[in-house]
């Protein structure tokens, strides 16, 4: 069984299915369609691998996963724009950070990567300035939920069965089986995989495993540029990020359907889903603000955090944080975009991991940090998951 139906679930159950020929396999999914949270809400940039510490699984399966990814959607034909992307360094100041970003990137293998002078930047994107740069023309934008809708067609294909609208409670070992409880009833099953993003900490939980780390959900909002700005970017252009966070920083991305977004900020949020700033649920709260991680994590952060409450308060200045790197869009004005949560894990030693992570508790394994890049390393993680279950 494997409970969530987003692009990690999906492509885990597909994995299983190809190692177990005829086995019967059922995805659980809460939400009466596919990709309803994070897949469905994501930037939808096929990352190369540029960012993460050479040796970590985000490094590996964020290289390996975007050519499998690639080579994926040819053979199925889903349309993908290899659109490529800028990281710009706008002062020197930026200029060690990019160093580091370039050596991960060589230590990655990352395909095409290029160092750009200050003047070799209006090549690529006309309006974007900066000291210096990097190019990565591997980089690319598809639309996630049809990447997993079509993982969800080989699942249907090989006899694995979908039920959504199932949304799972718990499960307990029983003898060498796993009781499932869900919300249409109790299913015994061999072996379970959970890939439930916002949610996976509260289900590894249910079913024994320790309680660190503790999902947070930090809002992802975009604004969305109009039709005379958006004519200003070609592809993606990135910010050299702040290296002790796992997020990109605001980045200007036109995405699959060709609107430029600028985003996503990066705050802590009220509900799992809270998607509508205005909703807030009394549980999620209570689960943040009791976890030791989250005061320790704010006592180092704060910085960062008042300047991600000053962008979702006022639009003018994150439009200003993408008009460092684009000046041509200085006062321009920007439409509210789309919004997603990140499933992010934090440590009761307030620190955000940065790595994905997998636990196994009797009978199961338990995905508990899947995030950016996993969308993109999804076929390749999806094999590091059934390998672990192969282990249990
Ligand atoms: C704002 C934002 C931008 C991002 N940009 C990128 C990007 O550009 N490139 C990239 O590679 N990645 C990106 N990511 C990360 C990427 O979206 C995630 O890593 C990926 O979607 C994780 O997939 P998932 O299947 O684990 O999670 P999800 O898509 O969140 O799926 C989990 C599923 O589990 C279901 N579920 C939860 N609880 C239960 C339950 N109890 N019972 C049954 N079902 C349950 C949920 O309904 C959900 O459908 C971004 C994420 C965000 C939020």
């Amino acid at each position: 069984m494997v409970v969530g139906g987003g692009i990690l679930g999906q492509a885990v159950a597909r994995e299983l299915l190809s190692r177990r020929q005829g086995a019967r396999l059922a995805v659980l999914e809460a939400e009466p369609r596919i990709g309803a949270h994070q897949t469905g809400r994501s930037s939808g940039v096929i990352h190369s691998g540029i960012y993460y510490e050479p040796g970590s699984l985000k490094a590996r399966l964020c290289v390996e996963g975007s050519r499998a990814l690639y080579d994926y959607c040819d053979a199925k034909a889903i349309p993908y724009d290899r659109s490529g992307k800028l990281i710009v360094a706008v002062e020197e100041g930026e200029l060690g950070r990019l160093d580091e970003l370039e050596r991960r990137g060589i230590a990655n293998s990352v395909v095409g990567l290029r160092r750009l002078g200050g003047d070799e930047i209006g090549a690529i994107e006309p309006y974007a300035r900066g000291v210096a740069a990097l190019h990565s023309p591997g980089t690319g934008v598809v639309d996630f939920v049809a990447v997993a809708s079509a993982y969800s067609e080989d699942v249907a294909a090989a006899g694995g069965t979908l039920h959504l609208g199932t949304a799972v409670h718990r499960a307990r070992p029983l003898a060498d089986r796993l009781l499932v409880e869900h919300s249409r009833g109790t299913t015994i099953a061999r072996q379970a995989v959970f890939c439930a993003g916002l949610w996976s900490d509260r289900l590894a939980v249910a079913c024994g495993a320790p309680a660190d780390p503790r999902i947070v959900p930090f809002r992802g909002g975009y604004l969305k540029l109009g039709p005379a700005e958006a004519e200003l970017i070609r592809a993606n252009v990135y910010p050299v990020p702040d290296p002790d966070l796992p997020f990109l920083g605001a980045h200007l991305t036109r995405n699959f359907a060709g609107e430029v977004l600028i985003g996503p900020s990066a705050l802590m949020a009220p509900a799992r889903d809270a998607y509508d700033l205005r909703r807030a649920r009394r549980r999620d709260v209570g689960e943040t603000l009791r976890w030791p991680g989250t005061w320790r994590m704010m006592a180092h952060h704060w910085r960062a955090g008042l300047i991600e409450i000053r962008n979702a308060v006022s639009p003018a200045s994150f439009v200003a944080e993408a008009a460092r790197m684009v000046p041509a869009l200085k006062g321009a004005k920007a439409l509210p975009g789309p919004a997603g949560i990140r499933a992010q894990a934090l440590g009761r030693d307030g620190k955000l991991v940065d790595d994905f992570v997998v636990h196994r508790t009797e009978h199961a394994v338990h995905v508990r940090n899947a995030p950016s890049p996993a969308a993109t390393s999804s076929l390749e993680l999806a094999k590091l998951i059934a390998d672990e279950l192969d282990a249990a």
